[in-house]
């Protein structure tokens, strides 16, 4: 999926919308979001499982906006919850309980409770001792919980260590050997309902081999559980479609479904898709202004923009390579040159690209770091005391602001906001 985000004459624009004038009046740092890309990115990966049954369950942790969560639910998508608030904003933004997956290595009692008792659609267990929880919970509750196990199939997915989840050394759900034996000891268990079959083995998968291993392991068990007189309703071969960050031919939808259709031939189970990031990630933007340029002795020049690591964190947490380009029209012929890209955080790791050939850069410029709609206003943090940005959604030729910038006020009034006066 490429970027809605295109240099023009004028300057950049998004599906038409002049990026510099809504952030004139947003004002910066701000996200900037294309609802017809998310459109074209769901459709693309509907499309590419075609002809065999299928469900999309949207991965909420990718970006939770709701006016984003609200227009995957109006394009048919289904939700991926990971933590209770996720589930009540997939809630609050229309999902019906039963069109909600729940996902998570450490979910809590009141977590669990409020799921089973909600009726969500399928809770992915990650061990053994989570499986009898939800059974006694749900037994207590006088329910019936629909549960699937979420396997470890020990692969590398081959993207960066702290997005890696299906090795044996990662935290994540049960060794296919045990997971069998979980479902066949707890299959006459009243109150739960084994559903399905999970698995998930990492986010940025850039190649089709871990892919079609992970479709491999999760049909071979499926089989093997309907063998043993386990009736399952689906397996979910969880998400982690990659994006072209920097531009290179990554995998799209179509070939994720060239790689895992052959493996699925063998059941006739429908499949659940668990996609996040290849569906907002290349629609959204964050645009920043600069506020400091500097050049040292031997030629190392920085231009320190007024958005960081407390906007947009994965450049610092993983080294992860974002496109920069300019929001102004650029001069045909203007000279380019290498920049330090940063932001304003006391943090060494607070930086945004390092030599970006960029044309010159002054004070008040403004940049649009691309490909930041997933994992980029989700992991915004109020460090230095700064005040979440805010985002706006450009959709039809227009735009909305969806999300207001946060104030110290909204922060403040979590605290206690005078000493107290005890005694007088
Ligand atoms: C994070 C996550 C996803 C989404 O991953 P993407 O890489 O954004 O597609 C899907 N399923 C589970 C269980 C996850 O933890």
């Amino acid at each position: 999926m490429s970027s809605p985000f295109i240099s023009t004459a004028a300057g950049l624009a998004c599906d038409g919308v002049s990026v510099a004038d809504l952030a004139s009046e947003v004002g910066t740092p701000c996200y900037v979001y294309s609802a017809k890309a998310v459109r074209d990115a769901y459709r693309a990966l509907d499309a590419a499982f075609e002809g065999r049954a299928h469900r999309i369950h949207y991965a909420l942790k990718a970006n939770s906006t709701l006016a984003l969560v609200r227009l995957l639910r109006e394009l048919g998508s289904g939700a991926d919850a990971n933590s209770g608030g996720e589930i009540r904003v997939a809630e609050r933004a229309g999902f019906s309980a039963a069109d909600i997956v729940f996902t998570g290595v450490g979910k809590t009692a009141d977590e669990l409770a409020y799921a089973i008792a909600r009726g969500i659609g399928t809770i992915n267990a990650e061990s053994a001792g989570e499986v009898d929880r939800i059974a006694a919970r749900a037994l207590a509750l006088g329910r019936v919980a629909s549960v699937a196990v979420r396997v470890n199939p020990d692969i590398d997915a081959g993207s960066h260590p702290h997005i890696s989840t299906g090795l044996r050394s990662n935290k994540f759900g049960v060794p296919v050997e045990e997971a069998r034996a979980i479902y066949r000891e707890r299959r006459d268990v009243g109150s739960i309902r084994f559903t399905g079959v999970h698995i998930h083995v990492g986010s940025q998968i850039t190649s089709p081999g871990p892919l079609a291993r992970a479709a491999r392991t999760l049909v071979d068990l499926g089989e093997a559980l309907r063998a043993d007189g386990v009736p399952l309703e689906h397996l979910d071969l969880g998400g982690g479609l990659g994006i072209a960050y920097d531009e290179r031919r990554v995998l799209d939808a179509a070939a994720w479904a060239a790689a895992v259709l052959p493996e699925l031939r063998r059941t006739p189970l429908p499949i659940l898709l668990e996609p996040g990031r290849a569906i907002v990630a290349a629609a959204g933007a964050l645009v920043a202004r600069v506020v400091d340029t500097k050049t040292y002795p031997g030629g190392r020049r920085f231009a320190v923009l007024d958005a960081g690591m407390t906007e947009l964190m994965r450049p610092a947490l993983y080294g992860a390579f974002h496109r920069i380009v300019p929001v102004g029209p650029v001069a045909e012929g203007a000279a380019v040159g290498p920049w330090d890209v940063v932001g304003p955080i006391c943090e060494s790791s607070d930086v945004f690209g390092q030599d970006r050939v960029l044309p010159e850069l002054r004070v008040d410029d403004r940049v649009a770091v691309l490909d930041a709609g997933a994992y980029g206003a989700v992991m915004g943090s109020n460090y230095n005391r700064r005040m979440l940005p805010p985002e706006v959604l450009v959709d039809g030729g227009t735009w909305t602001l969806i999300r207001r910038r946060q104030t110290l006020d909204d922060v403040l009034a979590l605290e206690t906001q005078e000493a107290g006066c005890a005694g007088s």
